[in-house]
């Protein structure tokens, strides 16, 4: 069975075939130094747990959903509320989605599935924040050489004051 990405598979998510890392300027991290990937979505097998990390950036900078990878628009922008609560702020790893490509989270995903999670609107206010790595765990889990430098990870939406539920697990 092939595996469609957008329907079976997230687009966000890495591939076996993508699954090494180097250090490179990112232009969805204001071009400092972040982990990259290479992009051969579809090639291997999908790793659904671990989002790649430019298209993670790349979604979270530009509102592109999650599932399908386009653009949400402000009338079509959902979200599940996954986060944690850190020094004030909600923040959390969880890009945008259609309503339409909630459906698929909602099968693809069993977090969202065995708790019957409901996407919300995209709650507004929110910054982006960088998760910063480096470090020997950063040069021992990614293969790569930090050299003590601060290098981006994830993106991360955060708000002030959320409204919205407590803290929920990331999708695993
Ligand atoms: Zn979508």
């Amino acid at each position: 069975m092939t595996l469609v990405i957008g329907k079976d598979v997230p687009w966000n998510a890495m591939w076996s075939g993508e699954d090494r890392n180097e250090i490179r300027p990112c232009k969805y991290a204001g071009n400092r130094l972040a982990l990259w990937s290479p992009f051969n979505p579809g090639e291997g097998k999908p790793i659904f747990a671990k989002p790649h990390h430019v298209r993670q950036r790349k979604s979270i900078a530009e509102m592109r959903c999650t599932v399908c990878g386009e653009r949400t628009s402000n009338g079509d922008r959902w979200w599940f509320p996954f986060g944690d609560l850190r020094d004030g702020w909600w923040v959390s790893t969880e890009s945008p989605v259609h309503f339409r490509c909630a459906e698929m989270a909602q099968a693809a995903c069993p977090t969202i599935g065995r708790r019957q999670m409901q996407p919300i609107r995209f709650p507004g206010g929110h910054t982006i924040l960088s998760a910063m790595v480096g470090g020997p765990e950063t040069d021992r889990d990614f293969g790569v050489k930090a050299n003590g430098r601060a290098i981006v990870g994830h993106l991360k939406l955060g708000w002030r004051a959320p409204w919205f539920l407590k803290p929920t697990k990331e999708c695993v």
